[in-house]
């Protein structure tokens, strides 16, 4: 029997038995809405059967109104865990049994364990930018002043977040909508109450996306992270002034378009290092896989996939 790409909410509710029918049985899935898009089945795969592990990775079309339900038939159609994407991360916090401290502190889950009838909540979104940084750059989160574009929307929360509970250096929060840069600033605030002073500069403030605020706060940035949905098309307007870039300035942008967006290719123009999303993506995966089966992920056949998939 051919494993489909894709299931329903109904296929898990009504038939949870026909997942330990496939071979290899399906007992991990991406479930969001949409979900066609997700690069994970590839590369989970890809990850499975290079560790020997008889298990497959599928996506589950759950729309809104039947997450919960869908979450607690998990244990009964013999799911090991789950990813969670577009739009159920928060939903997923409050649906599972135990979340650890970062899914916590992030408002959402990303990731999650089955463990007998319970769920256990993770989230791996901030920890898989924190890598990716890390093998990009050659650079800790921690020594670094970050100026955060996009604050206000759930993966900029996500990185706010990381950032936060490794003490960046420094970390500024722009957002469109200024009042969620600031509500997130004051949550965050506790994290920057510490003895590494940084002189006459606050080490968080939230400002608007407002050119002039930019250039200040850049000026005094040694990296800038895009994580506003603008640049995942051709034809988006640019997230930031080409002006605004220096060649000093690391440049991330957590989308992820095959052909590199305009951020970066404005990046390149004046000579600043930068990296696509692909990295977050790939580590937020890895990490997931850690968690599930309590073993290093098999990282280069994971990339493989990933680029091959793209
Ligand atoms: P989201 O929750 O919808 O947040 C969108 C963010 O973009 C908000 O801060 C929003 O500001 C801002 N924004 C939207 N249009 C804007 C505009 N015209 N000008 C300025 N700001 C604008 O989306 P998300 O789930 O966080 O995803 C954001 C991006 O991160 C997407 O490109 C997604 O592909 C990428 N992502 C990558 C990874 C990875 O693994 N690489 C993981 C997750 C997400 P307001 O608050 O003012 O609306």
């Amino acid at each position: 029997m051919v494993t489909p790409d894709i299931f329903s909410a109904e296929d898990l509710v009504s038939t949870p038995a026909i997942f330990a029918g496939f071979e290899p049985p399906v007992r991990l899935a991406v479930i969001g809405d949409p979900v066609a898009h997700s690069r994970s089945p590839g590369f989970q795969n890809a990850a499975l059967r290079a560790c020997g592990i008889r298990a497959a990775y599928t996506r589950l079309h759950v729309p809104p109104s039947r997450f919960t339900e869908v979450l607690r038939a998990l244990p009964a159609a013999g799911f090991l865990g789950a990813n969670v994407t577009i739009p159920h991360k928060a939903s997923a916090l409050a649906g599972v049994d135990v979340a650890d401290a970062y899914a916590r502190a992030s408002g959402s889950v990303n990731t999650i364990v089955v463990n007998g009838d319970k769920l256990h909540g993770f989230n791996t979104d901030g920890p898989g930018l924190s890598r990716a940084i890390r093998e990009e750059f050659s650079l800790d989160l921690r020594d670094l002043r970050v100026v955060l574009l996009g604050a206000g929307g759930g993966a900029g929360r996500a990185i706010a977040v990381q950032c936060a509970m490794e003490r960046c250096a420094r970390l500024v929060l722009v957002n469109r909508t200024l009042e969620k840069a600031r509500l997130l600033a004051a949550e965050l605030a506790p994290y920057f109450l510490s003895e590494r002073l940084s002189g006459a500069v606050d080490r968080l403030v939230a400002i608007p996306f407002e050119e002039e605020d930019l250039r200040r706060e850049l000026e005094n940035a040694d990296i800038v992270i895009n994580a506003t949905s603008l640049g995942m098309k051709r034809s988006d307007a640019p997230v930031i002034p080409a002006s605004l870039l220096t060649p000093n300035l690391l440049v991330y942008d957590a989308v992820y378009t095959r052909g590199g967006s305009r951020l970066l290719e404005d990046a390149a123009a004046v000579g600043a290092r930068g990296a696509n999303g692909l990295g977050m993506l790939l580590h937020q995966g890895a990490l997931a896989f850690e968690i599930w089966f309590n073993r290093p992920a098999p990282l280069e056949e994971m990339r493989r996939a990933l680029l091959a998939d793209l």
